[in-house]
């Protein structure tokens, strides 16, 4: 009889709060089937699953999912500079609506390990989360692809955005290390990262993975203009 009840309360709440809050594509607001789902157009515009055509030295290939535009960039900033959690299921469904296309599958063949671009103690400190390894982390093991933090950003460098490219690599320089017995002797590596836009810093990741064996090293950003 409780049960009943509770189950019939339960229903009763559920359909409220849809009614009331109904869950909506985080980037045109459209109603969606669940909450953190982005609607099909919106997820179309969104996709560009391609690779650079000039990858970084040290580094093999580069393969970006989105563009870094309009839908993307909103959702990214909410989680990068606001603090805010409310855009990261959304985030995750993006690659989860990739796993199976030839074209990632094909790229991520032969990888041994995953490695997340770490951020520097006092920035992860500060914003509280990586985002880049909330958003890549649970995917990747769903693929089976093991995740290390074997990466540490050893020189706190100010926010890069504004930064020309030149100057980018010039403050990333021995921005990265290895920690003490990172074993990737050998091994193929990929780097994951939010946002790739010179690759001035997985170049400096790549450069640190290969300096202590690293086979080869390709890189995965969830959003990018390739330098557009
Ligand atoms: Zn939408």
């Amino acid at each position: 009889m409780i049960k009943k009840f509770l189950s019939t309360w339960k229903f009763l709440t559920d359909t409220l709060i849809y009614f009331v809050f109904p869950p909506l594509c985080p980037v045109c607001k459209e109603i969606v089937d669940e909450r953190g789902d982005i609607c099909a157009p919106c997820l179309e515009k969104i996709l560009r699953k391609d690779f650079h055509p000039k990858p970084s030295a040290h580094i093999e290939k580069v393969m970006r999912i989105t563009k870094y535009r309009g839908g993307v960039q909103k959702l990214l900033h909410k989680l990068k500079f606001d603090k805010s959690l409310s855009t990261l299921p959304a985030l995750k469904k993006i690659l989860e609506s990739v796993s199976t296309d030839e074209i990632v599958t094909e790229f991520l063949k032969g990888i041994d390990l995953a490695v997340c671009v770490p951020l520097h103690a006092e920035r992860l400190k500060e914003r509280g989360y990586n985002q880049t390894e909330l958003i890549f982390s649970d995917w990747l093991k769903s693929l089976n692809i093991p995740v290390e933090n074997i990466l540490l950003r050893t020189k706190k460098t100010k926010k890069l955005f504004d930064l020309s490219p030149t100057e980018r690599k010039k403050v990333l320089q021995g921005a990265f290390e290895t920690v003490e017995g990172a074993d990737v002797a050998g091994k193929k590596i990929l780097i994951v990262d939010d946002i790739y836009t010179t690759g001035a810093t997985v170049t400096e990741c790549a450069e640190a993975l290969k300096k202590i064996g690293a086979a080869q090293v390709d890189v995965l950003a969830l959003a990018s203009d390739f330098g557009n």
